[in-house]
């Protein structure tokens, strides 16, 4: 990994650093997405006072005062919306968005839809740990069928989400899958998935152990079953055969960029009254003086 070094020696991968500690559980896989982010960042050259982060309520939330960079910590299952309006209100900002498994695919399934059939310019990282982590381990959306969690210990008598089936239903641009075990694969995949913010929306799947509430989709599971399609034949560019395998966990699970397409514009590119516009909607907004419509108001 090539990270660079500042002036003294030092990795700038550091700049991201924090004094607040981690609270996360040991061995949990949010230690290694904390990571691969701040290496991600860092390979791009990108400094904290360059990038927004935004994260809504979870596990992974806690993030938010760990890593640096300007950076947004909102209600459960509404990070999309917020840093969709922040990437469209200056262009010229990488934002990357954090949602966990349980939030994504209940209160924010609709942000999720809107976000992949607008094609916001955004890169959305789910930590997808298989359940409910910050409230004790309550069965997700995606937890395996039957598998006994804190609130349900006879199982869920609902069937599983196929998640990358429904994201793939929903024609999105780029859909690529991680391992949070494998620092320097997720480190690669949030890269293309940072570069692809320019061509619209990003999806990052980071099948994510949870040794404290997930006893089946374990740290030893995820690593026997996990491996890397940009080392085969796969040709990211083919739909139908990247959903196949993207579906298609049972023996083994598909890793890497699964699917991109960069022939369709982002949302704002196709925004009509944008077209041709040099200056941001910030910078736009900073010119008007709106002392004349406060005087009206007293
Ligand atoms: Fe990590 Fe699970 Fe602990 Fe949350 S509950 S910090 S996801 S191990
Ligand atoms: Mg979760």
């Amino acid at each position: 990994m090539n990270i660079p070094l500042d002036a003294a020696g030092i990795k700038v991968l550091k700049q991201y650093s924090c004094a607040n500690q981690c609270t996360w559980c040991d061995g949990c896989g949010d230690y290694g997405i904390w990571t691969a982010v701040k290496r991600a960042l860092t390979e791009l050259g990108i400094a904290p006072w360059q990038v927004l982060l935004c994260y809504d309520v979870g596990c992974h939330g806690n993030m938010s005062d760990k890593l640096l960079g300007y950076r947004f910590h909102g209600l459960h299952g509404r990070v999309i919306p917020f840093a969709v309006g922040a990437k469209l209100a200056n262009m010229r900002v990488p934002v990357l968005a954090f949602g966990g498994d349980g939030a994504t695919f209940s209160e924010g399934v609709g942000h999720l839809v809107h976000a992949l059939r607008s094609n916001y310019p955004l890169t959305f990282i789910l930590h997808n740990n298989g359940n409910y982590g910050l409230t004790t381990g309550q069965a997700s959306a995606v937890t395996w069928q039957g598998q006994p969690m804190t609130a349900s210990p006879n199982g869920i008598p609902e069937h599983t989400l196929n998640s990358m089936d429904f994201i793939f239903s929903l024609e999105p641009t780029f859909v690529a899958r991680t391992f949070s075990g494998d620092i320097p694969h997720m480190t690669k995949v949030f890269i293309e998935a940072i570069k692809h913010q320019a061509h619209g929306f990003a999806l990052v799947d980071v099948l994510q152990a949870c040794p404290t509430y997930n006893h089946f989709a374990t740290h030893e599971y995820l690593l026997e079953r996990c491996y890397d399609v940009s080392l085969g034949k796969h040709d990211p560019s083919h739909f139908v055969k990247a959903r196949t395998l993207a579906i298609d966990t049972q023996k083994r699970i598909a890793c890497g960029v699964l699917y991109q397409r960069t022939d369709i514009q982002n949302f704002y590119d196709r925004l009509m009254p944008r077209i041709g516009e040099e200056t941001t909607l910030v910078q736009e907004v900073g010119k008007i003086d709106v002392c004349r419509f406060m005087k009206r108001m007293v």
